[in-house]
């Protein structure tokens, strides 16, 4: 199993270290600020409290061996951007980091860090995008202009094929997963009929998923 670290235990760095620790995964949680570390110790595998701008001790703890280090650090950008680098020459396989806005974002790509994320940005599109479109149920951003999206069957595809519907050839996006009920076939075939109540699971450039979303 993958080893994480959490470093700043601000809301989103507790929800991504108690999520983890949840799902049984082992979880290294590490804040400044001793209060931080002592409301999660509970909760993760170990909790520690310093300075993570300071290379000496995160080596000292094995920070170098963690599969994945998530970057939580928000207000302090210095911090936020010293650690990115730390973790990265530690050796660190993936280094996700959190960042205010995209020139912050592009200083940790330059870093190295593997995944920049905008929480704050991110969870404002997902949520703008479900208020207006009431039959998706998720959305997930792939690349700038390609998403995920789970998405209701809509009448006119109730007891058609996936040949017949060829939303392929009509909206150049792919089903990837139906899901019908509790059951999920991840490989549905071009002869696969569409039931009322099916979910499809949908890959495309945001704009053909646009259209889709009208049929
Ligand atoms: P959120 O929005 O997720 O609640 P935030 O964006 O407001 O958080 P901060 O509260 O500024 O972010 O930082 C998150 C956590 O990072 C804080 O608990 C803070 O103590 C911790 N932190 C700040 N600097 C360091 C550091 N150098 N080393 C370790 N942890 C740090
Ligand atoms: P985020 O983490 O999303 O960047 P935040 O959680 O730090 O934001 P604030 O910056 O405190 O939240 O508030 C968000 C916005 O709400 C600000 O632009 C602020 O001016 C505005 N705001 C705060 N109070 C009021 C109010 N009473 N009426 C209208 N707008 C308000
Ligand atoms: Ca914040």
């Amino acid at each position: 199993m993958k080893q994480f670290v959490i470093i700043g235990l601000g809301r989103f760095g507790t929800s991504v270290a108690k999520t983890l620790a949840y799902k049984y995964y082992d979880v290294l949680a590490i804040d400044i600020n001793e209060e931080k570390v002592q409301e999660i110790s509970d909760e993760v595998t170990h909790a520690v409290n310093l300075d993570a701008t300071n290379k000496k001790a995160l080596t000292n703890l094995g920070v170098g061996n963690f599969d994945v280090a998530v970057v939580s650090i928000g207000e302090d950008v210095h911090a936020n951007i010293l650690t990115t680098l730390i973790l990265k020459e530690l050796g660190v396989e993936e280094v996700v980091a959190k960042a205010q806005d995209s020139l912050h974002g592009r200083i940790l790509t330059k870093l190295g860090a593997d995944r920049v994320v905008y929480p704050e940005h991110d969870m404002g599109t997902r949520i703008a995008n479900h208020l207006v479109s009431a039959q998706i149920l998720d959305y997930i951003e792939l690349a700038p202009n390609y998403s995920v999206i789970e998405i209701k069957a809509s009448s006119k595809m109730y007891g058609r094929s996936l040949l017949d519907l060829s939303l392929r050839t009509k909206f150049g996006v792919n089903v990837v997963a139906i899901k019908r009920g509790k059951k999920i076939d991840v490989s549905p075939q071009a002869e696969t009929k569409i039931e009322e109540k099916d979910t499809l699971i949908v890959i495309g450039s945001n704009d053909s998923l646009e259209e889709l979303k009208k049929f």
